[in-house]
């Protein structure tokens, strides 16, 4: 749960800087990209959580926040918004579609390591 609101939090934190760039309803597209879905559970947690309910909830978060905080000004789509599969090719059809200016792939992984506590973010930017 900690890492839930942290997640949230981050998330929070960009959807603030965002708005406070600028951006207008009109302006940039964003996907987020709530990872697996359907029957790929993704990392499976010690208590049976499963990654692909976190990150599906993390998504609706974030466009709850823009909804109540932001009035929707930002243009924030999610690439599914149930328990359902997306394959790999279809998210990138729908980034193409929409031309998206960021796409965010939500994931939580897991480590079975204690040590390793790491946080992960790759990004593409566009040519
Ligand atoms: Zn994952």
């Amino acid at each position: 749960m900690k890492r839930f609101l942290t997640i949230c939090f981050c998330f929070g934190l960009f959807l603030g800087w965002s708005f406070a760039i600028g951006q207008e309803k009109n302006g940039p597209i964003i996907i987020l990209d709530p990872g697996h879905g359907g029957l790929d559970y993704g990392a499976v947690g010690v208590n049976g959580v499963r990654e692909k309910d976190i990150v599906l909830a993390v998504g609706k978060e974030v466009l709850r926040l823009n909804k109540e905080l932001y009035g929707n000004q930002l243009n924030i789509y999610l690439t599914r918004y149930s328990d359902t599969l997306i394959w790999l090719g279809h998210r990138a059809k729908l980034a193409k579609a929409l031309r998206a200016n960021l796409f965010v792939s939500i994931h939580c992984n897991q480590a079975t390591r204690k040590k390793h506590k790491v946080l992960k973010s790759l990004y593409n930017i566009p040519t």
